[in-house]
């Protein structure tokens, strides 16, 4: 069974699914594998849930039964708009396109969430416990968690975006889901702020407990394990693991590049992971320096990748470090203080010899997805069309290169029509998305405010539980409740 350490060395070790409730360690670190384990056999001609199931069972072993996991990974899988799960389309010579946009939400985030959801529901249903989801999102991963956690028993989910903030697609995604655990929540404020406030609320331990918070964003080891999956796929359906290929992956935490060098670490054969970012580029200036350095976010065309602590990087400091806790924790506290800290040389010329890193700006991502369209007649998004600028220009002859896919165009038309003149459709079962009704609730950026909406929201949860036929409709109570704390209820 492998136990998970903490980064900054303090926090007890726990076994998986303690990690997957925990979320973040006590001591303010990040849950990491002791052992990491080797590929099993695989063979090209499995599905996708086949594979998944054995590559990240070792992960799980002797905290979640067999039979159990199996049943998940394959309901997890089955939603998704493609038979295959992630597809390979090939792009040119040597040069290909993982397309993980075919989950419920049309972001990869969905690739991972749909499991991590169903491994929550069921290990609080093994321990007859509850948990308050709460998120801060700026668009894509609120949907991609509340997709993953509507209707699931033993659980309620709160998601904070910033009022006005998101696009009309993604704030539609989120609110028009109509699910009696699900609390939409418009902050008076930045993304920032309602990041602050789920900060706070987990740093309050009368909140924390009181409510009982669980965190899902890309910190929690149950997504950077079921990101692995897909980087094993790639290597077995274009030369069946026979040689080296390398992956080109846009990027923001952290999450989704990091579990590609716990791919390579299990034995996959792949040769340089490239972080792609855009302006917000405080992972390629590392790279190129070996100092880590914030500035504040500038929006850009690419608003998942708009991140200037790429918290998951924390992860691969600590294995450079020789997995120094103590190091780890003093370089972070130090970089939090004064936003700039030089990394140990040691430590970057480890990173350096496994990952390379480069950015673009909003206008060549335009001219790439423009020149995408010309060429092949497809469409990609902005985050994607970064990944794939990257691959071009890093590509090296005679290794196959993989942009790894992040989102479906129509996630972010504006950039994609005005690159190409073409606005993408959403998938038909969206279509009726801007028919839908949406609720949320408005809330200036006060935590008191917030907290006390919470409590009231999972009261009506218990209340309207499955089973229990006493309980109003969902809508009407989360209504009732809401209107009751303070919150401002919007239903339009
Ligand atoms: C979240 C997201 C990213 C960034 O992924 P990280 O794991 O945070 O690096 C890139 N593209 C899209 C579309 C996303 O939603």
């Amino acid at each position: 069974m492998i136990n998970y350490e903490s980064t900054r060395g303090e926090a007890p070790p726990l076994a998986f699914a303690d990690t997957l409730l925990a979320g973040l360690a006590t001591d303010g670190g990040l849950y990491c594998p002791v052992e990491i384990p080797e590929l099993p056999e695989l063979d090209p001609e499995m599905s996708y849930a086949e594979i998944a199931e054995l590559v990240m069972w070792p992960f799980v072993e002797g905290s979640i039964e067999r039979e159990a996991f199996h049943t998940m990974v394959v309901d997890a899988y089955r939603p998704f708009r493609d038979d295959a799960v992630t597809p390979l389309v090939e792009l040119g010579a040597n040069q290909y396109l993982l397309d993980l946009s075919k989950g419920p939400t049309l972001a990869f985030k969905d690739v991972a969430l749909q499991l991590v959801g169903r491994m929550l529901e069921h290990e609080l249903g093994n321990r007859g416990g509850e948990a308050m989801v709460f998120a801060a999102t700026s668009g894509d991963t609120g949907s991609a968690a509340i997709e993953a956690l509507a209707n699931r028993n033993h659980l309620a989910i709160t998601v904070l975006h910033p009022l006005g903030r998101v696009s009309d697609v993604q704030r539609k995604q989120m609110t028009t889901v109509d699910a009696p655990n699900v609390m939409n929540a418009a902050v008076n404020g930045t993304f920032d702020d309602c990041q602050d406030l789920v900060k706070a609320a987990f740093n309050d331990p009368e909140l924390r407990e009181g409510l009982r918070l669980a965190a899902v964003n890309s910190i929690n080891w149950g997504r950077v394990m079921a990101q692995i999956v897909y980087y094993v796929v790639a290597s077995l359906r274009i030369n069946n693991m026979s040689a080296p290929i390398s992956f080109s992956v846009p990027t923001g935490n952290f999450g989704n590049v990091l579990s590609g060098w716990y791919a390579k670490r299990m034995g996959v054969p792949i040769d340089r992971l490239i972080v792609a970012s855009n302006r917000n580029d405080v992972l390629t200036r590392y790279f190129e320096t070996g100092t880590l350095s914030t500035r504040d976010v500038a929006p850009s065309l690419s608003p998942s990748m708009d991140i200037q602590v790429s918290s998951n990087f924390e992860r691969l400091l600590w294995e450079a470090s020789g997995r120094d806790g103590a190091a780890v924790a003093a370089l972070l506290t130090e970089f939090r203080s004064s936003g700039r800290t030089p990394v140990p040389q040691g430590w970057t010329e480890l990173i350096r010899a496994e990952f390379d890193a480069a950015r673009v700006s909003d206008e060549d991502t335009l001219a790439e997805i423009a020149r995408v369209h010309n060429d092949l007649g497809l469409l990609l998004d902005p985050h994607t069309a970064i990944g794939t600028r990257v691959a071009r220009d890093l590509a090296q002859s005679g290794v196959p290169m993989v942009t790894l896919g992040t989102a479906d165009p129509a996630k972010f038309p504006d950039a994609v029509e005005q690159a190409t003149g073409v606005r993408p459709p959403l998938p038909a079962f969206l279509s009726e998305l801007f028919d839908r009704t949406e609720q949320f609730v408005e809330f200036d950026n006060d935590l008191a405010t917030v907290a006390e909406a919470m409590a009231a929201f999972a009261a009506t949860v218990a209340a309207s539980s499955p089973g229990d036929s006493a309980a109003s409709s969902p809508g009407d109570s989360a209504d009732s409740s809401l209107g009751d704390s303070g919150g401002n209820t919007h239903t339009r």
